[in-house]
Order: C-alpha cells, then structure tokens, then sequence
C-alpha cells in the first residue's frame, strides 16, 4: 500500500449508488462491482494528488512500477495498426476540427494525425513518456490533468482516451471536462475494458488493481453516456483472452524479466503457444467475460426526461472462444433488458 492517508471510500462513480458488490483482491486492493450499473471499481480509490504523485514517479499499489517510456514506445509501436484503427474510426464520426490525446504515452496516435495534417495537443502525466511524446512529435503536451488545464470550451472536435479510462480517478468529471472542451457533435474515442459480472481473479494474470481503477460494466457506458450528454454511437468489443494469447502480446515486454524470459520461451519452443492459447481459451477462459471495447461517444443535448435515442451500431468480437464477427448488429432485445439496473 502507498499510505492509507491518500484512499477515500467512494459511491458509484457512474450511478452515485453505494451496493458495492465484493469481487476479488489483488496486491492489497478490492475489486467490486456497482450493483446498479454494472461499474467494476476497487474500494481503495486514491484522491487525484495521491494519483498525481504516483503518476510522477511511476509506481502504484505496494511499490509496483510501471513499464519506462522505452518499453512503452516498443509496446506503442507494436500495436501501431489499432492506434491507426482508432484515428480511422474517430475520424468517420467526427466533425472537422482539432484533436485532443488524453494519456498520449509517447505520442504514437499523435504521430499518425499529425500525417493527415490535423492539429492534436496531448497530456501525459509521466514525466519520461511526456518528455519523449514531445521529442517524437513536436505537438503540445501538457504536463496536468484535463480537470486543471485551463484550454478554451468547445475547441476540439475528438478527444482520444486510449487505455486510459481505467486509471482514471473519477472517469465521470473527466467526461464532463472532455465534454466541455467538444464542440456540440464532437467525438469521445474510449478504447478500454468492459467487463460482466462473473469475473474472476483468475481470468488474467495481472489486473494491476490500483494502477487500473476502474473498469466498464457491459453496459456501463451506456448510463455515462445519458447522464453526462453523450450518446453511443459505435462499439466494437474483442474478447480479451484472445488478444492476450497471441503471438504479438508475449513479444512485448512488460516490467518483470521473469515473465519476459517465460514469454519468450512460450513463442520460440515450437507447439507450446498454440497449446497454451488452446488451453487458455476454451478451459480457463471458458466462462471469462472481459472484453477489450472501442467505444465512441458523440457530444449531444443532454437528453430530456422521454427522449429515446437511436441505439449504437454494434460489432461484437469472439464470444467464449467462438469468433463471431457481425458487423452493424443491433442491439438484441436482451441486451435492453441487461441494461437496466438490477434493483
Ligand atoms: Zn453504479
């Protein structure tokens, strides 16, 4: 633990409800889930100095550390295709207009705009991420939360939130401030978890509880959307276990050395990767509901009381090991059931 003095019980971030359901621990933090809105969130949130104060030295939780910005440029750079992704998917919804990266790590999103001639400011809070971002793209990065910086209302067209949600310590004034800052039609790009409420702890090795927050509900963001101004308009979810056996994730290197030799010698020892995967994902992953989503949010009127909304298009990943790839679904009628609280 950092030191009691920085945690703060709080409410529902989402939905200000208290029925905080116990899920697990990890590293000294416990995981639950909002039993109204579905929200996963650890019960020893820090306040935003003690977070900023993490952030500057790169370490979270009982003395852990998170990746330098070396390894963060590698794993950036790995994955260029999904920051290429997100800019193409952010820019078939979104008005013309100025960017906005928020948690730019070492700028790779900020790169690919700046090549379709596009301005984009960034904020990292990681002193050597922030410092390379700069190096890299010569683009603004500021050096504070989105919450102190004091840019003008309505001035961007997208703000961009990858892998950032998470770490976030209260996503909802955070929207609020993004909102703020969106011109009316403007695009929110979110691309985080959403979990279902049987998860367990043994589905994933790490869940960096206390660097990580918070993470969605399956239907979280939804409930953010209409209270804050907002609505769904695309979402895209891969199943995360299948991401995470993949050949391209044990070639990144994390933090442990330890798991960086016994992730290089699943890829090069021929046979064992496949098995792992197969084992992984129709065994221990059976029942596993975490999904990786890319969600966007358009900035609307604060909904009316009786306003319905015209639902998302919806693209789902692979489901329980099986792929099923459907493009534009709409939403199934038990999804609308799903989405309500459980009360
Ligand atoms: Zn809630």
């Amino acid at each position: 633990m950092t030191g009691e003095s920085i945690f703060r019980a709080l409410p529902c971030d989402c939905c200000g409800s208290s029925r905080w359901e116990y899920k697990f621990s990890e590293g000294g933090f416990d995981l639950g889930r909002c039993a109204e809105c579905g929200l996963h969130y650890i019960a020893q949130m820090p306040t935003q100095e003690g977070r900023m104060m993490e952030m500057e030295h790169r370490r979270f939780g009982a003395n852990r550390r998170v990746i330098d910005a070396g390894l963060q440029r590698d794993e950036e750079t790995r994955y260029r295709g999904r920051f290429q992704h997100y800019v193409e998917l952010a820019r078939r919804f979104a008005p013309p207009g100025k960017w906005l990266d928020v948690g730019c790590g070492t700028g790779t999103l900020i790169g690919l705009v700046e090549e379709l001639d596009i301005d984009i400011e960034g904020i990292e809070l990681t002193p050597d991420r922030r410092e390379a971002a700069r190096r890299l793209t010569g683009a603004t990065i500021y050096d504070r939360p989105i919450e102190a910086l004091d840019l003008a209302e309505e001035s961007f067209a997208v703000v961009t939130l990858t892998n950032v949600f998470s770490h976030l310590v209260s996503p909802a004034r955070t929207f609020s401030h993004i909102r703020r800052l969106l011109r009316m039609g403007g695009v929110l790009l979110l691309a985080t978890s959403e979990i279902g409420p049987g998860v367990a702890r043994h589905h994933d090795y790490s869940w960096y509880l206390g660097d990580h927050l918070y993470f969605l509900g399956d239907h979280t963001i939804e409930r953010y959307a209409d209270n804050l101004g907002f609505q769904l308009v695309y979402r895209e979810k891969k199943w995360a276990p299948d991401l995470l056996y993949r050949r391209q994730r044990f070639l990144t290197k994390g933090g442990s050395a330890l798991r960086n030799v016994i992730k290089g010698a699943c890829v090069y020892t021929p046979g064992v990767l496949p098995l792992l995967r197969l084992y992984m994902l129709k065994v221990r992953n059976r029942k596993n509901p975490h999904y990786v989503s890319t969600l966007l949010l358009k900035k609307v009127p604060v909904r009316q009381p009786g306003q319905i909304r015209e639902p998302a298009r919806v693209k789902d990943g692979p489901v329980a090991g099986r792929i099923i790839e459907t493009a534009g679904r709409a939403p199934k009628p038990d999804d609308a059931v799903r989405s309500k609280p459980n009360s």
